[in-house]
């Protein structure tokens, strides 16, 4: 019964993926704000690696069972 071994595979295949948010990096980019001080007359944006928020800086994520789909057949 092979469509029994195929579904219990793709069952575990399916429970995490990658993170959307930093393409399993488990660390994004983000902008802040700098202020000015004693050696900048303005503030300006800068961008630091922070561990991403959406995967706890694991990288994956867990499917939800509705984003997985494709078991109409059943
Ligand atoms: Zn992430």
């Amino acid at each position: 019964m092979s469509k029994i071994g195929n579904y219990v595979v793709s069952l575990q295949e399916s429970a995490m993926t990658s993170c959307p948010d930093c393409e399993g990096d488990g660390r994004v980019e983000v902008e802040y704000a700098v202020p000015h001080n004693f050696n900048r007359d303005v503030g300006y944006l800068d961008t630091r690696m922070e561990d991403c928020e959406t995967c706890s800086g694991y990288g994956e994520v867990e499917l939800e069972e509705e984003a997985t789909g494709g078991n109409n057949g059943y």
